[in-house]
């Protein structure tokens, strides 16, 4: 290795994890007995001490304040979706007109930000504005600029959830609980936690900030609402894994050193299929920490995008008719004396376990595929699930051929053989060993198994991954549930395992597919099989107060009925928002931008005629005359759309008592006269001269930088 080698590699080491209040952090800085009772409270959940949280508190305080901090904060993560933070400094007045820093355990363990702002669903009465934020000891705290950051929970005074995190924590709770019990009856007497690691892969876009600016569409709501198409789009398919260009370059290496300092474990980065498109994973860790990560992860990429006179667009699809955006979420349950119980295994054991956690997947999975799908809706995402690349609406498992083969010999009474040759009884003999995914092999599935974990690949690029994430273990944790019902009642532990695996496959295996997601057949197929098509947000979002799905989320104390409910309004408004701010900015741009430029452009060709035919009474003027007839029609029609969408816009607002009804009205009659708007505002780019049109094209745009 070389001198130079040698530094960058230690440079790597002293950064990784240099602003995070780690493990290692919390052993050099706390007395042994106080890391001990935190520990006890990280690892077993136990409730914290007081005595102790002051003394982490004061140390975190020291620690934060030798790396150059000022303030504090509860970091939270309110159903906007984002993160939100309110910071107070750490000084407090002495006697003497002095001040000192000081942080208490109180303040550490607990903050009320004013909630009166942030969206609750009608959980908490405007007038009850209080709120408050509970650390959550399970995620480091970290440092950002000058801020000591505290991991929290948000919740309602009452004690309902009001973000994202509360409900994700009490899966992560009700899935161990569920999966220890299954462990427990199997004969593993060791593990005591069964955690959930996820690993999400970050679709975003790159552009140019000096093009950025001159777009409302994409300031206002991080999406084109017009742009016709490029004469060169993504059919040369020259970008995936394309070289990464210079400027790319540089702000892709200061994302990752950022996020190092972070403690996030940025991996992999690559160019995806569309043009200024590209991808980073980090290695996968717990669910909880993951989600922190890739929320952390999503601010970064915007902010030192802009520091490169760039601007990252995490929308689910920024341009039409180009390859959008996804978050691929790696799931898997792992005990906490590290066994990944999604991996096949050596043993025969090894294999009944692997074989009872894989098919509580695919009941979990066919039985609420709908709750599954809803966690993955916003309005973004309604670009791209169904529509021809992203995976669609409907929900399946890839399992690949070999699984299936097995599946299919366990339904028929107990699997003796593969495919691949190896002999295979439960809790007999073992599997032979399955070929991880690590190609492309079905990339078109929205649920595949990846040789030892799920890739959930339709979650919205956008959004946090908590959602989705919630849900999974929520549904895992009642498959699992059951299974343990069976299992601890069990005489003969194989035999009712063979039975049980049998059951769910006879029972499930409608579910499973492997072919291509996006053929039309699929969809035919799917009808026939009874699964569901859940085409749109607004179709998705009465899932969450089904009553199969409260019955779900109370069993395992995950959300309640009321907070349920919550959600199911806050989302709906939410959608109604985005759609109303969108097409606010569409009359904006064709009224104040589009319909002026055509107006100089005709004139300007008229004058031309005239001048032609002025200076030559033999000179044709047929090609500007027919120009100016075609631009004169097209902006005719634009304009009677500008009108339709201002009309739709009135009279959605009149159906505002009903929030169902009134979402389902900016979907059906808002969104779609937006549609409309766009084709004439499209065709109208086509024929304007390019020096005129006011605003950067999706040439300009997607292959600038
Ligand atoms: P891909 O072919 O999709 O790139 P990788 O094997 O590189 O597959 O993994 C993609 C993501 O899956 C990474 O973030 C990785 O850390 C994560 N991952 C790997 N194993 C697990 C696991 N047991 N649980 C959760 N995520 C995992
Ligand atoms: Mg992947």
């Amino acid at each position: 290795m070389g001198n130079e080698q040698v530094t960058r590699q230690e440079s790597i080491e002293n950064t990784f994890g240099s602003n995070v209040f780690n493990d290692a952090a919390l052993r050099t800085r706390l007395p042994k007995n106080v890391y001990k009772a935190l520990k006890k409270t990280i690892d077993e959940g136990l409730p914290l001490d007081a005595s102790v949280a002051d003394v982490v508190a004061n140390a975190m305080k020291d620690w934060a304040i030798e790396k150059g901090a000022t303030h504090f904060t509860h970091w939270f993560q309110p159903m906007t979706g984002i993160t939100a933070e309110k910071h107070d400094s750490f000084i407090s007045p002495t006697s003497d007109s002095q001040v000192i820093a000081e942080f208490s355990g109180k303040e550490l363990i607990k903050g009320e930000p004013d909630a009166s702002s942030f969206p609750s669903g009608g959980l908490r009465a405007t007038f009850e504005a209080r709120g408050y934020t509970a650390w959550d000891c399970t995620s480091p705290a970290f440092l950002k600029d000058g801020t000591l950051c505290i991991p929290t929970a948000f919740c309602s005074y009452t004690g309902e959830a009001l973000d994202k995190k509360t409900p994700l924590l009490r899966s992560m709770e009700a899935l161990s609980k569920q999966a220890v019990r299954v462990l427990r009856a199997l004969g593993n007497q060791t593990a005591t936690r069964v955690l959930t690691t996820v690993g999400p892969e970050q679709e975003y876009f790159i552009i140019d900030k000096k093009l950025y600016d001159q777009r409302k569409d994409l300031i206002l709501t991080g999406r084109t609402l017009f742009g016709a198409k490029p004469p060169k789009g993504q059919e040369l398919e020259d970008h995936y894994f394309g070289c990464i260009k210079e400027r790319i370059a540089g702000f892709m290496h200061e994302v990752d050193t950022e996020l190092w300092k972070l403690g996030v474990l940025a991996k992999t980065k690559h160019n995806e299929v569309a043009p200024a498109q590209h991808e980073l994973a980090p290695i996968f860790s717990t669910t909880n920490v993951a989600t922190d990560h890739n929320q952390l992860t999503m601010e970064t990429l915007k902010k030192v995008a802009a520091r490169h006179g760039l601007v990252c667009l995490l929308h689910e699809k920024p341009f039409a008719g180009v390859n959008g955006s996804g978050k691929h979420n790696n799931w898997s349950m792992s005990t906490n004396d590290g066994q990944n119980l999604l991996d096949p295994g050596k043993t025969p054991h090894d294999n009944e376990q692997f074989l009872i956690f894989l098919t509580a997947v695919v009941q979990a999975v066919d039985e609420y595929s709908d709750v599954l799908r809803a966690s993955a809706a916003n309005t973004g995402n309604d670009h791209r699930l169904g529509a021809n690349e992203a995976p669609p609406a409907i929900i399946s498992i890839f399992l690949g051929e070999q699984l299936t083969d097995i599946f299919a010999q366990l339904e028929n009474g107990g699997a003796k053989s593969s495919k691949s040759g190896g002999e295979l009884r439960i809790g007999v003999s073992t599997l032979p060993a399955l070929p991880k995914d690590t190609t492309d092999r079905n990339r078109t599935s929205p649920f595949a198994f990846t040789g030892n974990k799920f890739e959930f690949r339709m979650v919205a690029s956008s959004a946090s991954i908590a959602g989705p994430n919630t849900v999974l273990n929520t549904i895992a944790a009642e498959a699992l549930s059951r299974i343990a019902d069976r299992l601890e009642k069990a005489k003969d532990i194989d035999s009712e395992v063979q039975s049980i695996v049998k059951e769910i496959v006879t029972k499930h295996k409608r579910i499973i597919f492997n072919g291509n997601n996006y053929a039309e057949e699929w969809v035919k197929e799917a009808e026939k099989r009874g699964l569901p098509n859940i085409k749109s947000t607004v179709d998705a979002i009465p899932v969450w107060i089904k009553d199969a799905t409260v019955k779900l989320f109370e069993k395992h104390s995950v959300l309640s009925k009321v907070e349920l409910h919550s959600r199911y309004e806050i989302y709906l408004e939410n959608y109604i928002k985005q759609i109303n701010i969108e097409a606010l900015t569409m009359l904006h741009m064709a009224k104040r931008q589009i319909v002026p430029a055509v107006v100089q452009y005709v004139s300007q060709i008229a004058e031309t005629i005239g001048k032609v035919k002025t200076a030559s009474s033999k000179a044709s003027t047929g090609v500007q005359e027919e120009l100016l007839v075609k631009l004169t029609q097209t902006l005719d029609g634009f304009s009677k759309n500008i009108d339709s969408l201002e009309k739709a816009l009135e009279d959605a607002e009149k159906t505002a008592g009903d929030t169902l009804k009134h979402a389902q009205i900016y979907r059906d009659v808002v969104f779609a006269t937006m549609g409309k708007l766009r084709e004439d505002g499209d065709k109208l780019e086509t024929i304007v001269d390019s020096k005129i049109w006011p605003f950067p094209t999706y040439a300009d745009i997607l292959f600038n930088v």
